[in-house]
């Protein structure tokens, strides 16, 4: 898969053990990555993928908060004890907590900006040092098409979502010159446990909105990641790449 070593190359997933991530380390790891891939506390659920990432390839699973500098630290320190390298860093991990605005808690408040902006912003940080050692990278942040089109009560979400969209544009113009690049990808609705917030009831609504009829799929998403990891997406930088069956349009 063309590292200098001749090994197959490592992908660290952020936010693995469910939902978009798990999707993302079985679609690498059918592919020949090795997989490291970070959960925040359901160990079960991070084993079940480990699991399932083991039948194809080498597997770390490491519990890490992703907004806390000293256990990113360490979790990327793991990382490359075991592996030697990262060729992909997914910013995938995330969480919500929707409210209108006027009545949003502030630690909601902050906990949804740490987890998805400062935990990209940790996350790349000791990653793009790695890879500039190597003169090779790829970063793909998880944004969403809430980053351009926000709903009613989910401020702090599209506030950190596109926060992640510019964190985006500036990492690639600083990181290009070391061969890194970083894109981002802006999904619409994908049907995991994040998801599970909205009520049936809007579901239908919500599927009249979307010209392909249909809500997205982890493995849709996994798909594009796939490609914007791989060399043929190898002049592609500094983009957002929205994935939403149109609704977007
Ligand atoms: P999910 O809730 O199913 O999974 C989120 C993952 O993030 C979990 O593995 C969880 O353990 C991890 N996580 C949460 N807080 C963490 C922390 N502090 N440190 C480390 N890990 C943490 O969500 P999902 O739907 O799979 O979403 C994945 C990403 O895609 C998120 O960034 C989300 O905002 C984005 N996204 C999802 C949708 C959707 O419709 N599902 C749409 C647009 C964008």
């Amino acid at each position: 898969m063309g590292t200098t070593s001749g090994e197959e190359k490592v992908a660290l997933i952020t936010g693995g053990s469910r939902g978009i991530g798990a999707a993302l380390c079985i679609a690498f790891a059918k592919v020949g990555y090795r997989i490291a891939f970070n959960y925040m506390s359901r160990h079960t659920r991070a084993e079940e993928v480990e699991h399932q990432v083991k039948r194809y390839t080498d597997c770390l699973a490491i519990q890490a908060d992703v907004s806390c500098s000293a256990e990113v630290e360490a979790m990327i320190s793991s990382v490359k004890r075991r592996f030697g390298r990262i060729d992909v860093l997914v910013n995938n991990a995330g969480v919500m907590a929707n409210s209108v605005f006027t009545l949003i808690p502030e630690e909601d408040w902050d906990r949804v900006i740490a987890v998805h902006l400062k935990g990209t912003y940790l996350c790349s940080k000791f990653v793009s040092l790695l890879m500039i050692e190597q003169r090779y990278g790829v970063i793909i942040n998880m944004a969403s098409i809430s980053a351009f089109r926000p709903l009613v009560g989910q401020s702090n979400y599209a506030a950190a979502k596109a926060g992640i969209v510019t964190l985006t544009k500036s990492l690639a113009k600083e990181l290009g010159r070391w061969n890194i690049r970083v894109n981002c990808i802006a999904p619409g609705y994908v049907q995991t446990e994040l998801m599970d917030t909205f009520k049936s009831q809007e579901d239908k609504q919500m599927l009249r909105q979307i010209p392909l009829r249909r809500i997205g799929t982890p493995e849709d998403i996994a798909d594009l990641a796939l490609f914007l990891a791989s060399d043929k997406s190898r002049y592609i930088t500094g983009e957002t790449i929205r994935i939403d069956g149109g609704l977007s349009i």
